[in-house]
C-alpha cells in the first residue's frame, strides 16, 4: 500500500478535524490540526497584547514570531497530537470563543502564514499525513492525492459548535456562535493571502444531512481507490 496526502479544507465547524482524525487512525497517518497551530499563534499574540477583537498589532506580531515555537505531540488517551507552544500544552486555551473571535485576522498575516506552511510542509514530506485547515489543498500540498473540500449551512455549523462549546462548560449563546462562524467565513474567503476556495480537483462533501459514520465511509471508498 503506497503512502499518500489527504488534503481536508472547509469552513468551520464543517467536522474536519473529526474526520480526519478518523481516517488517520484507520490508516496509522499522522494527523495535523492546522487550525491549531494559527489558533496558538492568536493565543501567544492574545497573550502579549498585540491582538483583541478590535485591535491588531500586526507589526509587533511579525517581530516576535520567531519567538513563537510550536509542537505536536500525541496524547495516548485522547488519541491525537495535542499543541504546544513554547513548551506548554495549549489545547483546551486555543479553543474558546475569545480565540476564534481573534483567530481569523491573525490568520491574514502573510508573515503567520508563511511560517505555519513552511512547518506543514515538513511536517507532511513524507506523506502517510492528512492534514485539515483552509488551504490545505491549495497552498500546502497542490499535490496531494485526496483533497477533500467540506461544506454545510452556517446554522447546521452554529449548532454543532454551540453544543461543543456548551459541552465544555463554557458560557456562549448560539447567536454569538453563530455570528463568530459568519464572521470567520467571511475573512477566511474574502483574505487576500491564500483564501478558503474549494481547489479545482477537490471532492466536496456536504455533510448536513449525513451522519459522522456515512460520511466516514464515503470519504474512506475515495482513499481506497487511490491507494
Ligand atoms: O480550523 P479552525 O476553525 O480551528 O481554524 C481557526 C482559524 O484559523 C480559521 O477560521 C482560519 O482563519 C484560520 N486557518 C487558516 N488556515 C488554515 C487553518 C486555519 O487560515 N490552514
Amino acid at each position: 500500500m503506497k503512502d499518500i496526502t489527504i488534503a481536508i479544507d472547509g469552513f468551520s465547524s464543517t467536522g474536519k478535524s473529526t474526520l480526519a482524525k478518523q481516517l488517520a487512525k484507520q490508516l496509522g497517518y499522522v494527523y495535523v490540526d492546522t487550525g491549531a497551530m494559527y489558533r496558538a499563534v492568536t493565543f501567544f499574540a492574545m497573550q502579549k497584547g498585540f491582538v483583541s477583537e478590535n485591535h491588531l498589532d500586526k507589526e509587533l506580531l511579525i517581530n516576535e514570531l520567531n519567538n513563537v515555537t510550536l509542537n505536536f505531540t500525541f496524547n495516548k488517551e485522547l488519541g491525537f497530537a495535542e499543541v504546544y507552544l513554547n513548551g506548554t500544552n495549549v489545547e483546551n486555551e486555543i479553543r474558546n470563543l475569545e480565540v476564534s473571535r481573534c483567530v481569523s485576522q491573525v490568520a491574514e498575516i502573510s508573515e503567520v502564514r508563511s511560517k505555519l506552511v513552511e512547518q506543514q510542509q515538513e511536517m507532511g514530506k513524507n506523506k502517510a499525513i492528512v492534514m485539515d485547515g483552509r488551504d490545505i489543498g491549495t497552498v500546502v500540498f497542490p499535490n496531494a492525492e485526496l483533497k477533500i473540500f467540506m461544506n454545510s449551512s452556517a446554522t447546521t455549523r452554529a449548532e454543532r459548535r454551540f453544543k461543543e462549546l456548551s459541552d465544555k462548560g463554557q458560557q456562549v449563546t448560539y447567536e454569538e456562535v453563530l455570528q463568530n462562524v459568519q464572521e470567520r467565513d467571511y475573512i477566511d474567503t474574502h483574505r487576500e493571502d491564500s483564501p478558503l476556495v474549494k481547489a479545482t480537483d477537490a471532492i466536496e462533501i456536504d455533510n448536513s444531512s449525513l451522519t459522522k459514520e456515512e460520511q466516514f465511509n464515503l470519504v474512506l471508498n475515495l482513499v481506497k481507490q487511490k491507494l
